[in-house]
């Protein structure tokens, strides 16, 4: 650019009117960005989030220690541990999750028989140390309890698909 041109373009502040006019311009447009936390998208049924372990309506755990979720598991995240209850049934007596290790494929979910390990809406689950992300039974039980609406809902979307 010849100087003689830089230096009229300096002296009219061109550059910084176009860059106000841009301003201007984008000012009265559409948002392209959410105020989040406040405001958040919305999210697909098959979102893969937070991991839950469900319920059915009479509150009898649904998982039936079958271990499929540990062996298709690519990052053995999933530990369980079973035993026979009195009744006969078998059901788990430990069943943690690294969410360290996780990859969030949703194959835990897809290969659970009884649609009782499921990755739920919620990704707001950051935490300050490591060992809090070390889920054990009661937490993903607490989870299912939680989000059972959102949970029961969105199978329901993904039934037609499955
Ligand atoms: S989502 Fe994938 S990586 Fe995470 S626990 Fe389930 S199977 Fe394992
Ligand atoms: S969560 Fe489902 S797949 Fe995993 S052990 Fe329980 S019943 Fe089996």
């Amino acid at each position: 650019m010849p100087l003689l041109d830089r230096t009229a373009r300096s002296f009219l502040l061109l550059e910084i009117l176009s860059g106000m006019a841009i301003t201007l311009r984008y000012f009265f447009k559409r948002k392209a960005t959410l105020n989040y936390p406040y405001e958040k998208n919305a999210i697909s049924p098959r979102f893969k989030g937070e991991h839950a372990l469900r319920r059915y309506p009479n509150g009898e755990e649904r998982c039936i220690a079958c271990k499929l979720c540990e062996a298709i598991c690519p990052a053995q995240a999933i530990t369980i541990e079973a035993e026979p209850r009195a009744d006969g049934s078998r059901r788990a007596t430990r069943y943690d999750i690294d969410m360290t290790k996780c990859i969030y494929c949703g194959l835990c979910e897809e290969a659970c028989p009884v649609d009782a390990i499921v990755e739920g809406p919620n990704f707001e689950f950051a935490t300050e140390t490591r060992e809090e992300l070390l889920y054990d039974k009661q937490k993903l039980l607490d989870n299912g309890d939680r989000w059972e609406p959102e949970l029961a809902k969105r199978l329901e979307l993904d039934a037609p698909y499955r």
